[in-house]
């Protein structure tokens, strides 16, 4: 056997801190390594594989758009984009889409979209007010609307026409707002920040004062859309509808897709204003298509809401047995564990060890995102596992 740890030393960049683990199948909530040791995969591809791994449905819309059509460019009409695009309006509060490639590549377009609304409707303004602890990407753009210090500093200089204000806080964007800004860019749960969940009012406020300054409400879903906290999309357990929404991550069901979508009123691209070679191709869209109706024909974000639940009582178990656990956070199949100390990395090592993946969100938080698909006899595997790793931590 290969020692494929030691050719992703000589041969990768190094810019991505792994565990020390090379995964070579998964099946549902399941992964197995080189070595043929199982785990319980509660990290799912960093909240991408939504209906776990190699899923029936999933690998079907693959092998068959595989054989039929793989890509042509957005130069022609193709089936399955038109076909993906109906049924996410269709699900929506949004009006059109456009697809491309990964998270990021939709924020981008996002700022690109919000900008050229500004440009035509809001006398030139073209400044995001984006929030502290946010996460939107790693291109240069989404950097600088990524209020996060150890993102941005790297890349200083960064593009110019980003304001960042705390997060859950309504009065500081109103602030920050001048007759330079074009848009509001937040996500329903900060996911890379932590999972940070705001007060249950937040958006509504910021969606009525967007709508008093004639300003554009953008939802950053990437990590929470597509059933992840419950519903279909984040925004609707929260009683607003975004101008502009960004899914990507669980839509693809593995595959790299991103999608943007808008309002009509502020769908303002027009051709040449924006493209993409590879994003919205049959054999992404064909797939898309499948996890998304998948997960819309069997209510799955109902489904995620119940066990959501489930795993939260559980949680609160352990906070009651553990003195360490300091906070429960988030929604649906979004979830964290926050401590008193920074024990994640060692938890998370832990962990693996016992056949569990989970994520170190922050170096004092475990962050939960499995496959929508689970059951309850997973909910309780996992939590078996954290309840022996943490009893041990406390010896
Ligand atoms: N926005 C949010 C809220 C995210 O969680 C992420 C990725 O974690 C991104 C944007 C970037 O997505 P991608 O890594 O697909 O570019």
């Amino acid at each position: 056997m290969k020692n494929w740890q030691e050719l992703e030393q000589k041969f990768y960049m190094r810019i991505i801190k792994r565990l020390p683990v090379t995964l070579v199948r998964g099946q549902g909530a399941r992964v197995w390594d080189s070595k043929g040791k199982e785990y319980l995969d509660f990290v799912a591809g960093s909240a991408v594989n939504s209906l776990g791994h190699c899923h029936p449905v999933v690998v079907k819309a693959l092998t068959e758009q595989a054989k039929t059509l793989i890509h042509t460019s957005n130069l022609f009409y193709t089936v399955p984009q038109l076909q993906l695009a109906k049924l996410l309006v269709e699900n929506s509060c949004l009006d059109r889409v456009f697809f491309c490639n990964s998270g990021a590549e939709a924020n981008e377009g996002a700022i690109k979209l919000a900008r050229r609304y500004g440009k035509l409707h809001l006398g030139g303004a073209y400044e995001i007010i984006t929030t502290h602890g946010s996460f939107h990407g790693r291109t240069l753009a989404t950097v600088a609307a990524t209020g996060q210090d150890k993102h941005q500093q790297p890349y200083i200089p960064l593009p110019d026409g980003f304001v960042q204000v705390d997060y859950d806080d309504s009065e500081a964007i109103k602030a920050a707002t001048s007759n330079r800004t074009c848009a509001v860019m937040v996500e329903p749960i900060q996911g890379e920040g932590g999972v940070n969940v705001p007060d249950d009012k937040y958006l509504k406020q910021v969606r009525v004062w967007c709508d008093e300054k004639g300003i554009l409400l953008i939802l950053d879903e990437i990590q929470t859309g597509i059933g992840r906290l419950g519903s279909l999309f984040g925004y609707e357990q929260y009683g607003v509808e975004p101008d502009i929404l960004t899914a990507a991550k669980g839509l693809g069901g593995g595959v790299p897709i991103g999608a943007l979508l808008a309002k009509e009123r502020a769908s303002v691209f027009v051709p040449g204003d924006h493209g993409s070679t590879f994003g919205g191709n049959p054999l992404i869209c064909a797939t898309g298509m499948a996890t998304l109706k998948f997960i819309i024909d069997n209510d799955i974000p109902n489904r995620v809401k119940e066990l959501g639940k489930y795993f939260i009582t559980g949680m609160e178990k352990l906070k009651a047995k553990f003195n360490f656990i300091a906070e429960i956070r988030g929604r649906g199949l979004l979830l964290a564990l926050g401590f008193t100390d920074d024990i994640a990395e060692e938890l998370v090592l832990a962990c693996l060890k016992e056949g569990l993946l989970v994520n170190p969100v922050k170096p004092n938080a475990l962050r939960f995102m499995p496959p929508l698909i689970i059951t309850e006899k997973d909910v309780d595997e996992a939590l078996g596992i954290l309840d022996i790793v943490f009893s041990r931590r406390s010896q």
